[in-house]
């Protein structure tokens, strides 16, 4: 249907393939599960991408036709061709909407788009997560409530490296004691970019509703708007100036 949003959900897929016990949790992919939950609210056009394929999934129209692009990577962050990252975050610039998932804050494309290293504090010991809606008005967490709780998943704490995010929408308490920036809006040119927290592959935080619902809400926000062009450069006036 060509009025409806276009998402692609680009997975790296190697914990999958790799971990029989991940698998077991995502027999499809991560991919898989985010994509059938998107597909499943009946306004997104859901494809997926994956690592593997060639060009990563991304070349051709893919990229083009793209209006909202959601990342997960994390063990072959290094095997992305730069070639696809400049493409990924040009369309970006251009509008396209950007989601990044958990590990996803060390992706090339994040990284280039932040100009920061993205550091953060981690440990993985299966603990309570809590997050905070702090911004309750904000499109991303609609028909949530004050919280959710992930029953277990990996720690990721402050300090986070990232530069200051136009919105702070989500903030989550762990069990041993960190907070973090969990959920972080920017703002690129015409592109929106929504850093998402939650999605350890041992765990099975992509069947979460709670979650699910943070992404298809935050797919909608990071939707391209049909603007005016943009231009740089010399630029003749609008107005007959005065000469002195
Ligand atoms: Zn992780």
């Amino acid at each position: 249907m060509p009025d409806q949003l276009r998402v692609t959900v680009w997975n790296e897929g190697r914990h999958e393939k790799k971990n029989a016990q991940i698998a077991k949790l995502y027999p499809d992919g991560m991919h898989a599960a985010i994509a059938a939950y998107l597909q499943a609210c009946g306004d997104l056009d859901v494809r997926t991408a994956t690592l593997d394929e060639p060009d990563h999934g991304l070349g051709g129209d893919v990229l083009p036709t793209t209006g909202v692009l959601i990342w997960w990577g994390h063990m072959a962050h290094h095997e992305v061709k730069d070639a696809i990252v400049d493409k990924v975050c040009a369309r970006v610039l251009d509008g396209m909407g950007l989601v990044v998932l958990h590990s996803g804050h060390y992706s090339k494309p994040f990284r280039k788009l932040m100009g920061t290293s993205c550091s953060l504090k981690w440990r993985e010991a299966g603990e309570k997560e809590r997050l905070w809606v702090v911004e309750p008005g904000h499109p991303i967490v609609q028909g949530l409530g004050e919280y959710i709780d992930i029953p277990h998943e990996e720690m990721y704490g402050e300090r986070f490296d990232i530069p200051e995010p136009d919105a702070l929408v989500l903030i989550s308490w762990f069990a041993g004691g960190e907070v973090f920036r969990s959920g972080c809006c920017f703002r690129r040119n015409k592109g929106k970019i929504f850093y998402f927290r939650p999605g350890h592959e041992s765990y099975p935080t992509y069947h979460h509703q709670g979650v699910l619902k943070i992404i298809a809400n935050a797919v909608r926000w990071a939707a391209p708007v049909p603007g005016p062009d943009v231009f740089f450069g010399n630029f003749k006036p609008l107005e007959k100036l005065e000469t002195a």
